[in-house]
Parts: C-alpha cells; sequence; structure tokens
C-alpha cells in the first residue's frame, strides 16, 4: 500500500483558526468590526517609521529587536533583557507551548478562552482541558481543581476575548498561588491597556516576583499594527533563555520593529484611542441594552452582544442583516457561544450605524 507523510497525532484535530470576515455586499461601504482593530489606526510616527524602511527591504532585520525591547522597557520601566518580541503574541503563544508543553501533556485553558492555546496545545500533541467558566468569566476555583500531573501551562486571557470580561489581580494571584511550581501560567494581556479598573493589573509585578508566569501582549489592538504583527513577552530569564533558543532568527521584521519603536513614544495617540473606546465602549453598551439586548460586561475594546434562540431573531439572523448594510460582526459560534456576535467598538458612525439596524432588525 502507498504511504504518503502523515503529520504528528493532534495537527488534524485542529480547526483551523477563522479570522474576522471584511466583506461587505457590493457598493455598500464596509465597516469591519470582526477583528478588534483599533478605528483610530496606528501613530502617525508609527506610519512614517513604516515608511522609512522601504529603502532598506534587501537588509536583514536586527535579529534581537532591540530598539523595539528598548522602547518597551522604557515605557514600562521593564529590563529589556526579559522581553521577548514575536511575530504576533500568537507566535509567542505558540513558542512558549513548543518549548513546555509535549505530547500526552495537558494544557488548560478557560471555556470562552481564545482559540489560539487550543490550537498550540494540540499542534504539540497535547491535551487542551477547558475549565466551565460562571458568568463567563474564568474560574479560578475551576481551573486549579483540574490541574493533574500532566499540566503543563495555564493559558489566561485577561481581560479575555471574545467574552470582554477579566479577572481582578487577587484572583490572578491566587490562581498563580494555587499552580504547583512547575506549571506555568500564561496571562495573555492583549486588551490590557483598554482596561481601567482599579483592581486589574496585567501581571508585570507578578512575573518580576515568580519563576512560573509569563505575560504577552501585543501592538495588533490599541496601537493599531495588527498588519506588522508585533507581539512581545515579559518573562523569567530562564524561560527567556528557552525560547531565545528555539525562535525564527529574524521572527520580527524591520518594519515591525521600527514602526513598534515608534508607536510606543506616541502616548498621546494610545490616550486618545483609549479616550475614544471608553466614550464608545459605554454608549455602545448602553444603547444595546435599551434596545433589549444583553451585553456581557467588558473592559476591552469589543462587547459580547447576545441574541434570542427565536428563528429571525438569532445571532445568525443578526449577523446576515447586519451584513447586509455593511456591518461586520463577529460570529463566536467557534467559541461554543452560538447565541452572540462580537462587535468591536468603532468610528462613531459604525457604532452609531450598529445600533440604528439592530433596532431595525429586532423591530422587523
Ligand atoms: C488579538 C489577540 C491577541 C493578539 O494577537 P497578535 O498575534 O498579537 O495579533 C492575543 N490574544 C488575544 C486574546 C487576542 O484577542
Amino acid at each position: 500500500m502507498a504511504t504518503r507523510p502523515v503529520p504528528r497525532p493532534g495537527v488534524l484535530d485542529i480547526e483551523a483558526y477563522v479570522p474576522g470576515k471584511s466583506a461587505a455586499p457590493a457598493g455598500v461601504k464596509l465597516h469591519k468590526l470582526s477583528s478588534n482593530e483599533t478605528p483610530l489606526g496606528p501613530s502617525p510616527r508609527a506610519i512614517a517609521a513604516f515608511e522609512g524602511l522601504a529603502a532598506k527591504l534587501e537588509l536583514y532585520p536586527d535579529g534581537t529587536s532591540t530598539k523595539l525591547k528598548q522602547a518597551i522597557a522604557g515605557r514600562y520601566g521593564l529590563d529589556p533583557a526579559r522581553i521577548i518580541c514575536g511575530n504576533g503574541s500568537d507566535e509567542l503563544l505558540e513558542l512558549v507551548t513548543k518549548a513546555y508543553l509535549g505530547a500526552g501533556d495537558e494544557g488548560i485553558y478557560s471555556q470562552y478562552g481564545f482559540l489560539v492555546y487550543r490550537i498550540a496545545i494540540l499542534a504539540m500533541g497535547g491535551k487542551p482541558v477547558i475549565v466551565p467558566e460562571k458568568n463567563y468569566t474564568a474560574d479560578v476555583d475551576g481551573i486549579l481543581a483540574a490541574v493533574t500531573p500532566k499540566t503543563k501551562i495555564v493559558f489566561l486571557a485577561n481581560p479575555n476575548n471574545p467574552t470582554g470580561t477579566y479577572l481582578p489581580f487577587d484572583e490572578v494571584k491566587r490562581l498563580q498561588a494555587g499552580l504547583p511550581s512547575h506549571v506555568l501560567l500564561v496571562l495573555d494581556a492583549a486588551y490590557a491597556e483598554y482596561v481601567r479598573r482599579n483592581d486589574y493589573a496585567s501581571g508585570i509585578e507578578l512575573v518580576a516576583e515568580s519563576e512560573n508566569v509569563v505575560m504577552t501582549r501585543t501592538f495588533s489592538k490599541i496601537y493599531g499594527l495588527a498588519n506588522l504583527r508585533i507581539g512581545w513577552m515579559y518573562a523569567p530569564a530562564h524561560i527567556i533563555d528557552a525560547l531565545e533558543r528555539i525562535r525564527g532568527p529574524f521572527n520580527v521584521n524591520g518594519a515591525a520593529i521600527e514602526a513598534g519603536a515608534a508607536a510606543v513614544a506616541d502616548e498621546a495617540h494610545v490616550a486618545a484611542a483609549l479616550e475614544h473606546n471608553e466614550k464608545w465602549l459605554a454608549w455602545t453598551t448602553a444603547e444595546l441594552e435599551k434596545l433589549g439586548l444583553t451585553v456581557t460586561p467588558s473592559v476591552g475594546n469589543f462587547v459580547l452582544i447576545h441574541f434570542s434562540m427565536t428563528p429571525g431573531k438569532t445571532a445568525r439572523d443578526a449577523d446576515a442583516f447586519l451584513t447586509q448594510r455593511g456591518l461586520i460582526l463577529r460570529a463566536v459560534g467557534g467559541y461554543g457561544l452560538p447565541d452572540a456576535l462580537r462587535m468591536t467598538i468603532g468610528t462613531e458612525e459604525a457604532n452609531r450605524l450598529v445600533v440604528a439596524a439592530l433596532a431595525d432588525f429586532l423591530k422587523a
């Protein structure tokens, strides 16, 4: 019998990640609210830095991303030696899984956790262990109860996507304190810059004082550089050492290094994006609730909107209705949330159009 190459166990159990849609019917203005991109775009300084690189495309980038690491370290008061940059934080989530989780090992994440964790675990031949949430929020006791001798990694998105909920820092510390010291806690803080809560922290402090905690961040959200793929991780020195050995030698491109460094320096641009989000997150949530829709309270730059199961009024029906008007939200059935759509907070125009369209949808 003819044989052919066969992927390792686990690979074909993966359902490929489906990105947010980005198409509208012909002739309709498109508002892409499906991937949590910022409506304000990147800093003009980041764009200028990106353009500056066009004359140097034949050169390999700096394989150590030094300029970017120094900019991040300066902004957040960190030791640059404890930062590793990646081709998006997705790459860092994969790298850390590759380094610490092998065939048959268990990786834990919560019920509505980001799907990249599942993909990373399965790709290594590991076993995804999914812990139920309470009120669309990660449950620390449930996660701790799911730990077994095979557990290698616990992933926690804080705030979580697609729910928008978060765990107060006390709860994150309780989670870390309850984990065996050989289990790695990965804090994915992709939306940290958006959170305005006194009891929230991204995890920098916990990474600084622990041997088994890392935090990932991204330039794809508030910094508006998703297209360049830039993420970073703050980690203990021994974990940086391991990841440095297995990452690609030039995993971050030169345009990303230059634009990322320029973006971090433009604090006024980030402040404007934050202000826009605060205003329109509150407005959108309140207006959707006035329509009688249930919205999971969010601290990020998106909201999870729940619909009824009545035929004609479901999330699927709403998605089709909105798409006709060029309003592209994110269906989250793949996350086990068939009753909901996730809406990224957009421009004022886009937010108003969604609310008006959903009023029409519910009346129709
Ligand atoms: C958007 C997002 C990221 C960022 O991914 P990049 O690869 O940096 O673009 C990471 N985690 C979560 C939960 C996200 O929603």
